[in-house]
């Protein structure tokens, strides 16, 4: 089968597209996808650039669906045909952090795909990222790795909700708890600001300002529910305008650069909460003094994958997206091949793309 193989890590490594690629497994407890739609999300390219993790030669790309193709000794609960979004974070449900009620937190799996190939190039072992690699026609999943879906929901708004979507959102729902009339900021709009600036209008949010370098970002922030839009420089401004100088009730980082987080952090309002939902790399350092810890009494809220149950919250994205309350068709600015990954890359920070979707052939 075909599939993009990363053989090195750094900004400038191409990813080698070839047609002799196998997928290993599925073992006991695991399926087999084809995978259908995958997203670009930007951590393939932070996974690819250093910036995450990334054991080499790898399939990168975490955000897909697809369909069951076969499933290992004792999967019983789905079968050959099932249409399944792939959850990369899945939920081992005996670590301490399940058991704590945090299966967001669960590396088990991840983990493993760190040390465990999960495909062939040749007679080349090749490992996926984040345990899965979607860019590829095949992968294999353990079982608590996908989440069954509804036949009738098109592959590549289900693909969305895998990773982009559900990190976005569940900022806003799970992490946040936003209520209505709050208000909020989110500093970034790429497909996962687009979902954010979703969650918050989804949530009642009283005030969402979007702020972007991009300008036309911007102006797609404005369509996705965004009440304000605004370069950062800008922001201090809008604080005074619309909250007295006060500051927003949230703040949420997708960037998660040292400099967003101050930005984000300078926009909360005493006692309101930067949430942290961005990707940002191990190097990066930010300053904060203890005077301002304390005495200003914000709260900083990390956000990994939303926060995530994706066997709860998968079917409540597609529901919400069923009742017309969440835009998913429209985040889908590029359908592009497997072939053009590489491009996709390059192109993520530009104005027209919110999520580039890669669609495979319909295929035997
Ligand atoms: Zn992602
Ligand atoms: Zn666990």
């Amino acid at each position: 089968m075909r599939a993009a193989v990363l053989h090195g890590i750094g900004d400038g490594e191409k990813l080698d597209i070839r047609d002799d690629v196998t997928v290993l497994g599925p073992g006991p407890g695991e399926i087999r996808i084809r995978v259908r739609a995958a997203g670009v999300c930007h951590s393939d390219q932070s996974a690819r650039d250093g910036g995450l993790p990334q054991p080499v030669p790898a399939v990168l790309g975490h955000e897909a669906a697809g369909d069951v193709l076969e499933v290992g000794d004792g999967v019983d609960d789905l079968a050959p045909g099932d249409r399944v979004i792939v959850n990369w974070l899945p939920a081992c449900g005996t670590c301490a952090e399940c058991v704590r009620g945090m299966p967001f937190l669960c590396m088990t799996h991840v983990m493993a795909g760190y040390a465990m190939p999960r495909f062939m190039a040749g007679d080349l072992p090749v490992f996926g990222m984040a345990g899965c690699g979607a860019f590829a026609e095949e992968m294999v999943v353990p079982r608590i790795g996908a989440v069954q879906i509804e036949p009738d929901v098109p592959y590549e708004v289900a693909a969305l909700v895998g990773c982009g979507v559900m990190t976005g959102v569940g900022s806003v729902v799970n992490t946040a708890e936003l209520r209505p009339g709050d208000t909020a900021v989110v500093i970034g709009c790429g497909g996962v600001g687009i979902a954010a600036i979703q969650g918050c209008r989804l949530s009642g949010a009283s005030v969402i300002v979007a702020v972007d370098t991009v300008p036309e970002k911007l102006a797609v922030a404005r369509r996705f529910g965004a009440t304000h839009a605004v370069a950062p420089e800008a922001l201090s401004d809008l604080i005074g305008e619309i909250t007295a100088g006060e500051g927003f009730d949230y703040a949420f980082d997708v960037v998660a650069v040292p400099q967003t987080l101050r930005t984000a952090w300078t926009a909360v309002r005493r006692g309101g909460a930067v949430v942290l939902v961005g990707a940002g790399r191990p190097e990066h350092q930010v300053e904060f003094s203890p005077f301002e810890l304390l005495f200003e009494g914000k709260r900083i809220i990390p956000s990994l994958y939303g926060s995530a149950y994706p066997p709860r919250d998968f079917p409540r994205l597609i529901a919400l997206w069923r009742a017309g309350r969440l835009d998913l068709e429209g985040m889908i600015s590029h359908r592009i091949r497997l072939e053009q990954v590489e491009d996709a890359l390059a192109a993520l920070g530009r104005g027209d793309v919110i999520r580039q979707v890669i669609v495979h052939d319909a295929g035997a």
